[in-house]
């Protein structure tokens, strides 16, 4: 859940479905009707989510029917690829979130409940900096993930 990021967002200069479909214009793929389903979707709100949550929200509609599970896959690989989506691998799971025009986060991650929480710390990108710097390597991008039980899982854990 975005909990207390969801209001921020980054200027960008086009819309997700042109940077797709320039993305597709360049490998000569075709706008599809089931990629503009996905796309759709997929930028309705903000959120974490995996393959199975998508298949769950495309539910038993036409669309649904006619977009396989190996055409999600290339889908949400193909909008990694643009820039639009970022995969986080958790628990084993590949789990996507809005990429562009979303600012960059990192995240804690509860292991009883699942739940991702986000946060911002100008200091830790600071840190990256200075760690890649040390090695004579330009960061681009990172992957920090705290892992632990949240605030809800701590107190039903404690016991009464
Ligand atoms: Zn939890
Ligand atoms: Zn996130």
């Amino acid at each position: 859940m975005p909990d207390n990021l969801s209001h921020n967002t980054v200027e960008v200069a086009l819309t997700p479905w042109e940077r797709f479909a320039e993305y597709l214009h360049i490998r000569n793929k075709r706008i599809t009707q089931q990629r503009r389903v996905l796309l759709d979707l997929v930028f309705e709100a903000h959120e974490h989510f995996d393959a199975d949550d998508l298949v769950v929200r495309l539910g038993p509609t036409d669309a649904g029917k006619k977009i396989g599970r190996a055409t999600i896959y290339r889908t949400l690989n193909e909008l990694v690829e643009a820039g639009l989506l970022r995969r986080m691998v958790i628990s084993g799971r590949s789990v996507y979130e809005h990429d562009y025009g979303y600012p960059q986060h990192d995240h804690l991650h509860c292991t009883a409940c699942n739940r991702l929480i986000e946060f911002r710390n100008a200091e830790l990108v600071a840190l990256r900096d200075t760690v890649a710097m040390k090695h004579s390597f330009r960061a681009t991008g990172h992957r920090f993930i705290i892992l632990g039980l949240c605030r809800a899982c701590q107190a039903r854990y404690s016991g009464p």
